[in-house]
């Protein structure tokens, strides 16, 4: 079969390698340069690298883990203590660290106990309030999609200290919102995953740049096998013809026309919804996209002179907008320029400070970033990257999850992958490999359920 992959994110390019092994045609679209999407990376005209974004692994993703394993991609991480460091001004720099030789929940817990920002009765009353996701299982964790988190935080008695220190802080590193505004699932899920898996907390940066160390290699694997992963081209539109239900082509930016027996949208639900044809969008699983609006984050890089924060590992800020930040050049050696710290931080809430003009930008991000770090006042800041997202993943606010579309849609030749797309995990890299490789399967089944009929190759010669 051949198949049209829209996107050349983790999701496409997951579908697009599975799919090469095992022995179809596929071409993958991607506008951009770079492939990877929001965990691209280039290099600016100095040769420092720009990331869409501070990517974080964990133990928890099995399937990423899995997939990279299977292609021969696996050493490609630099694993940190599984330690969770908050940076306050109040508190300086305080961890919740995993003990590595209790057992799960045990180890968690007791890094909660030794976490100074909480009162002891903060620690309790959170012990008791997380019971039964801690012992639950993902069926209750999915009932509590409708309500807010730091609703359902308050509502289980744990008070606004630990909302505040840690679970907004949370909130933002998952979702880029604030407790408020993401559903009590999302935050949940994600405690679950900690909760039931020793290795869950791990967490792990790339040795160096994604695009080196993943999308470039698979780029090339997948082209070795006769694929092809185009970039700079861009989908405009989807032909559609309703009679036979089926979808004819992806129409591209320069006017022409691409076809194939079977097309995947592995773009951004944003993206997906410009371009869903007209007689499609009153379909309810079409018009439900509406509900799945993406965050707004920004990814700022401030290049110093000297070394600043001294930790190799992942910083959390509460009380800030740095919800997460890390310096390259001590978490990615290979990011090092001469023993300068590389300050990358996850600037969000955005939805205002994405408006803002570069220098004002910097300027605000450095006056939160000394309150943290005062050493930072006396360094001198060489140079900056900024890297602004409107759309990023889609807001999980509650009661949105059930609009999340299945990857087999109404279309019979038609699929969707991207982290979106309804799979267990949360929407991360972890959610899009699954959402990649669940695409995968009902392409397969659909293909030998006949409800798939190749055609491509009939018009090729015909
Ligand atoms: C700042 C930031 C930090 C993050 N940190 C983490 C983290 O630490 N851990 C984690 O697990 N996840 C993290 N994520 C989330 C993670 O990046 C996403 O969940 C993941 O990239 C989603 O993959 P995807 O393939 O579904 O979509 P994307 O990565 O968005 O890829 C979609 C691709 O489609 C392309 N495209 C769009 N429109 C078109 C078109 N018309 N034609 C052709 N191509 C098109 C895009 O250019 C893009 O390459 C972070 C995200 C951001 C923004």
């Amino acid at each position: 079969m051949r198949v049209i992959i829209a996107g050349a994110g983790p999701a496409g390019m997951v579908v697009a390698r599975t799919l090469v092994d095992r022995g179809h045609d596929v071409v993958v679209l991607e506008k951009r340069s770079v492939a990877g999407g929001k965990v691209s990376a280039w290099q600016d005209e100095d040769g420092d690298w720009i990331e869409s974004g501070l990517h974080v692994f964990f133990g928890a993703y099995h399937n990423l883990l899995g997939f990279l394993e299977r292609y021969g991609l696996g050493n490609t991480f630099n694993w940190k203590p599984a330690e969770m460091i908050f940076a306050s001004e109040r508190h300086g720099l305080a961890g919740i660290r995993f003990t590595p030789w209790l057992p799960t929940p045990l180890n968690g817990l007791a890094g909660v106990a030794k976490f100074t920002p909480l009162s002891l009765g903060d620690k309790l009353r959170m012990g008791l309030g997380l019971i039964r996701p801690i012992f639950g299982d993902q069926r209750y964790v999915d009932q509590q999609d409708d309500e807010s988190y730091a609703s359902w935080h308050l509502r289980h008695g744990m008070g606004q200290r630990s909302l505040d220190e840690v679970m907004h802080t949370l909130a933002l590193a998952l979702n880029f919102q604030r407790a408020d505004k993401i559903s009590a699932k999302l935050a949940l899920t994600a405690m679950l995953h900690f909760a039931h898996e020793k290795n869950a907390p791990k967490m792990a940066l790339v040795q160096g740049s994604p695009d080196t160390n993943i999308w470039r290699p698979l780029i090339k694997q997948i082209e070795d096998r006769g694929g092809m992963v185009e970039l700079g081209r861009k989908v405009t539109g989807i032909a559609y013809d309703q009679a036979s239900n089926q979808v004819t082509g992806f129409e591209l930016d320069d006017g022409s026309m691409i076809r194939g027996d079977v097309y995947v949208s592995a773009m951004p639900v944003h993206n997906l919804r410009k371009i869903v044809p007209e007689s499609l969008r009153s379909l309810d699983y079409f018009a439900n996209l509406r509900h799945l609006k993406g965050s707004p984050v920004i990814t700022l890089q401030l290049f110093f002179d000297r070394q600043i924060a001294g930790v190799d590992n992942l910083l959390f800020s509460a009380g800030t907008h740095l919800s997460v930040y890390a310096d390259m050049a001590m978490v990615a050696p290979e990011y090092h320029n001469g023993g300068k710290s590389i300050m990358q931080f996850v600037v969000a809430p955005a939805e205002e400070l994405i408006k803002l003009p570069d220098d004002e930008l910097v300027r605000f991000v450095m006056s939160e970033f000394v309150r943290l770090h005062p050493v930072a006042r006396e360094a001198k800041l060489l140079k900056h990257t900024i890297v602004r997202i409107p759309n990023s993943v889609y807001q999980a606010r509650p009661g949105v999850d059930k609009y999340r579309p299945d990857q087999a849609s109404p279309v019979s030749n038609l699929f969707l992958a991207g982290d979106y797309t309804r799979q267990h995990f949360l929407a991360s890299i972890e959610g899009a490999t699954i959402s990649g490789l669940q695409c995968v399967e009902r392409i397969t089944t659909a293909f030998a359920n006949g409800t798939l009929t190749p055609t491509y190759e009939v018009m090729a010669s015909g």
